[in-house]
């Protein structure tokens, strides 16, 4: 019967990742680690990874052997050749150079049974260890994100650190059979687009909630356009499945007509059926999002230069300014100096996101932060500074890169090079859009004759269509994205045009369907007849 390959990796004891090396040395196609593959080809694996792991190991029968190879042995000698002329190297424990920090930081090194396929040049690239995934979860008002959130948090986080006074900080640390995941705390896409906005990212994976008996609404498809603008993979999770008027098939036909597949529909959108109330199907979420994270091969070095991102900030009556960073490159210490926009502060005291006090965090940690004097905004990027003169040092480098950026953007702006307007030589070029319209007849109707106006030099990338007028949250898309914003019957609020007018945005209104593919004619020649 066929098998699952994550399921076949598993009863093998082998990394995904290197299981579909073997699938791709054998030339078997697959979309994910969840297509299922065929009993002539399981028999095939299972000798191969026998043959492998008898080389490996010398005999030995057990994979976790592999990765337990003296750190000063040359790579070459735990080599065996797989069939698509890569080179299989066990993971080598952390080099006497590279030990683990102590304390939190310790859980972001490899795991120890981990044996990894690669190309024998890109060994040292193997060094940096493995970091936990951070996880958005985005979706309609109403869906379940919070509840979902909700009830990770409370089977997920040490019973210790929940039983407490859970205090919102932004972000929370979920512990799974398979390691660690951390959720960012704020439910919806603001949280996330605010963040991207300021040119951060800081989310690795995005959920998306869609109620079973709601199906696609207008912010589904909004954190969905707002996920793949960020590139971030998404899994779809269909909640509310205890629902007697759920229809999470209705969900996923709805969702292949954003082109968006599901996998047993044959593409490779990962879709979970969950109940946020009783419970069902999360376990199941929290392994797809291991799964996913192990796919992307998320690393950081804890050694490394540190680098972090703000993920709110607060004042406390009693406290403070208080700031949750998430860390994202290198470990921070308790008396560390940070540079945040240009502001500094000293790290007085530090919290996990369980409240508890720590004296040092590593990479993908949301800690609490005691010490800065400003209140830092969310999507700020944090760097530390060896003391206060350093810092006041970087400070004032900001301030200088920073007016530099803003006269190149008013020469950008005064001259548009030839090449802005071609896009590199010979490429096609992208123009990116939203469309916001009163109804959904209008909108399709949009859509129809925009589909006939692309031309082989020139791509209409619609990235969000929406009924209603345009959001804060199109205008942070559309900023990120170098998106002009099309409006048909429908015109920004005020405070909507001020956020376009600081980001640059155009937001164009019309009454009129042809006068907007006017608009859109005009930027197609744009993009094609260089004005002078
Ligand atoms: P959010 O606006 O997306 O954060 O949605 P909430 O988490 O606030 O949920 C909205 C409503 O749906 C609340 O009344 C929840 O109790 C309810 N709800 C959330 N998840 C489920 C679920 O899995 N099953 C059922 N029956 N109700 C749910």
């Amino acid at each position: 019967s066929k098998v699952r390959i994550y399921t076949l990796a598993k009863e093998l004891g082998v990394d995904n990742h290197k299981m579909l090396e073997i699938l791709d040395g054998l030339g078997v196609s697959y979309k994910s680690v969840s297509s299922t593959i065929e009993e002539d080809t399981v028999e095939l694996i299972k000798q191969i990874v026998e043959e492998e792991g008898a080389a490996v190991t010398g005999g030995g029968s057990e994979p976790d052997q592999a990765a337990r190879t003296e750190p000063e042995q040359a790579p070459v000698e735990v080599q065996a050749a797989v069939q698509s002329g890569t080179v299989l190297s066990g993971t080598l424990e952390p080099a006497p150079g590279q030990l683990p920090v102590e304390g939190r930081a310790t859980e972001a090194q490899p795991r120890p049974s981990e044996v990894a396929v690669q190309e024998v040049s890109a060994a040292a690239a193997q060094e940096i260890p493995h970091r936990a995934p951070v996880v958005t979860i985005m979706g309609h008002v109403d869906h379940g994100k919070t509840s979902l959130l909700d009830y990770i948090r409370k089977t997920k986080v040490a019973a210790k650190e929940a039983g407490g006074i859970t205090q919102h900080v932004g972000a929370f640390e979920a512990k799974t059979s398979k390691g660690r995941i951390v959720f960012i705390d704020t439910p919806g896409h603001e949280a996330f687009t605010t963040i991207r906005a300021r040119g951060a990212n800081v989310a690795d994976i995005a959920i998306i909630v869609i109620a079973a008996d709601d199906s696609l609404m207008p912010q589904t498809r909004e954190a969905i356009a707002h996920a793949q603008a960020a590139k971030v993979p998404m899994i779809i999770a269909i909640n509310k499945i205890d629902l007697a008027q759920a229809d999470p098939e209705k969900v996923k036909t709805d969702l292949t007509q954003l082109n968006l597949v599901p996998e047993e529909y044959g593409g490779d959108l990962i879709v979970v059926p969950v109940s946020a109330r009783s419970g069902e199907g999360v376990e199941d979420l929290l392994e797809y999002i291991s799964l996913t994270a192990e796919l992307e091969d998320l690393r950081a070095d804890p050694k490394g230069q540190f680098s972090g991102v703000v993920i709110e900030g607060k004042v406390d009556k009693q406290a403070g300014v208080l700031a949750t960073v998430m860390v994202q490159e290198g470990t921070l210490h308790v008396g560390d100096f940070l540079v945040v926009g240009e502001n500094y502060g000293k790290i007085k005291a530090m919290t996990d996101s369980g409240g508890a006090r720590i004296k040092e965090a590593g990479p993908s940690t949301p800690v609490q932060i005691l010490g800065f004097s400003d209140v830092p905004t969310s999507g700020d990027k944090v760097q530390s500074a060896k003391n206060e003169h350093a810092a006041r040092e970087v400070i004032a480098q900001r301030a200088s890169d920073r007016r530099d950026e803003e006269d190149a953007r008013q020469r950008r702006k005064a001259q548009r090079s030839l090449e802005d307007i071609l896009g590199p030589l010979g490429q096609v070029r992208t123009v990116n859009l939203i469309l916001r319209a009163d109804t959904q007849g209008s909108v399709e109707a949009i859509q129809g004759i925009l589909a006939r106006k692309e031309t082989d030099d020139v791509k209409l990338n619609v990235m969000f269509a929406g009924i209603g007028a345009p959001t804060e949250g199109d205008v942070l898309l559309a900023s990120t994205a170098e998106a002009e914003i099309l409006c048909f019957s429908v015109t920004p609020s005020g405070a909507v045009t001020k956020i376009a007018e600081t980001k640059g945005v155009e937001v164009k209104s019309y009454r009129i369907i042809y006068e907007l593919i006017d608009e859109v004619d005009r930027l197609i020649k744009g993009n094609i007849e260089p004005v002078f």
